[in-house]
């Protein structure tokens, strides 16, 4: 471990009462924890000045890279409570691995797996309170882990000095009474990502371009936006921030391959793996949208779902474009295997079901 935190706790915490009124509703992303984590990089030196400290504003050079050059990478996850009162997370190391492939996509400097896990785990349990309770159904704490070229330069270079930071925010279920299908726009105009770009890297500008579509979606009544891959506008990559399941009357679990315009979800890989207990047999390939389009229609395509970190699987109903539109097959909150699928992996996050896969760490 190339990294050691000092600690320095916030002199004045949100108050129990407070808290627990945040906690009651907390929304998504709207409040933070009272600490977070931060360390430097600075070239030559390598990693140094952890530390854990009150949350709170950051002061940065208007000149500083990622303000110019979106020199910039994050992840996110989630804590949970489980039935004991321990708190855990879902296969952290993954999201480790996954910031060191975006950090030599964009640049960025690597940060060991293990220190990685350690700010995460010195955040969370400097947080604990805010660690929604067992009972509390699909609430959890969220965790952004994030890097960013702090330099002040307006050349054009790898910056010579970065900061690492942790902050969390509780989260609520994003489906309160039952799920809900999403509809979905099938974006045409705008891609998310381009052949040799950065979307397999989870880089905050992958997020901006995907803004337009987004705002296309919504003007045409739709939840969320789907990008297809941008050389040909034939196959079906994901959304803005989930990957895309699709449930055939053949037995196959197929979910778009990885082709570097992706990003590898850990809710993805996870699916993937789980196919097996439901009988189903994986397969990661290319999806024209015509076979999603007419599948739903002929019946070839029973179920769709989408998957990622903040709503764990999401049933897909209507798929939309401009002049048309397929039917939804997720009736009014989703097909079986949707939901099997879900219910198993929640049960895994929150200690209920057996974790026969190894994929909880503990906090
Ligand atoms: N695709 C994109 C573009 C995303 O932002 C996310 C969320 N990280 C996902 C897929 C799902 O990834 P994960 O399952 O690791 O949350």
């Amino acid at each position: 471990m190339s990294l050691t935190f000092t600690a320095t706790p916030n002199p004045s915490p949100v108050g129990a009462a407070e808290r627990a009124a945040i906690l009651e509703n907390p929304g998504f992303g709207q409040y933070m924890t009272d600490h977070m984590v931060t360390a430097t990089w600075t070239k030559g030196e390598g990693w140094h000045s952890g530390e854990l400290t009150a949350y709170g504003n950051i002061s940065l050079s208007p000149a500083a890279a990622v303000l110019h050059y979106a020199q910039e990478i994050f992840e996110g996850m989630k804590a949970y409570r489980h039935p004991d009162g321990s708190i855990w997370s879902f296969r952290p190391e993954a999201n480790a691995e996954r910031l060191i492939n975006s950090a030599r996509r964009m640049a960025l400097p690597e940060l060991p797996v293990e220190d990685f896990l350690e700010s995460v785990r010195l955040l969370v349990q400097a947080d604990q309170a805010w660690v929604p309770a067992a009972d509390e159904g699909e609430k959890s704490l969220y965790l952004r882990p994030f890097m960013y070229a702090s330099a002040a330069f307006l050349g054009l270079r790898p910056s010579v000095e970065v900061k690492y930071s942790v902050i969390a925010s509780p989260a609520a279920a994003i489906f309160t009474g039952g799920l809900r299908p999403v509809k979905l726009w099938l974006c045409e105009h705008f891609a998310r990502a381009g052949a040799g770009g950065t979307g397999a890297a989870k880089c905050g500008g992958n997020y901006a371009s995907a803004l337009a579509g987004q705002i296309e979606g919504t003007e045409h009544g739709c939840d969320q936006a789907v990008f297809l891959d941008s050389s040909t506008h034939t196959f079906v990559d994901e959304l803005g921030g989930m990957n895309l399941f699709f449930v055939k009357s053949d037995g196959t679990l197929v979910t778009p391959e990885l082709t570097g315009t992706i990003l590898p979800g850990i809710t993805r890989s996870s699916v993937l793996e789980l196919a097996k207990e439901f009988d189903l047999s994986a397969e990661e390939r290319k999806i024209p949208v015509e076979e999603w389009k007419q599948g739903v229609a002929n019946g070839d395509i029973l179920e769709v779902f989408a998957c990622g970190t903040a709503a764990i699987v999401t049933p897909v109903g209507e798929l939309v474009w401009e002049g048309g539109s397929a039917p939804s097959t997720a009736g009014e909150h989703g097909g079986p295997i949707t939901n099997g699928i879900r219910e198993r992996l929640l049960g895994i996050q929150k200690g209920t079901s057996e974790d026969t896969y190894g994929w909880m760490h503990r906090l």
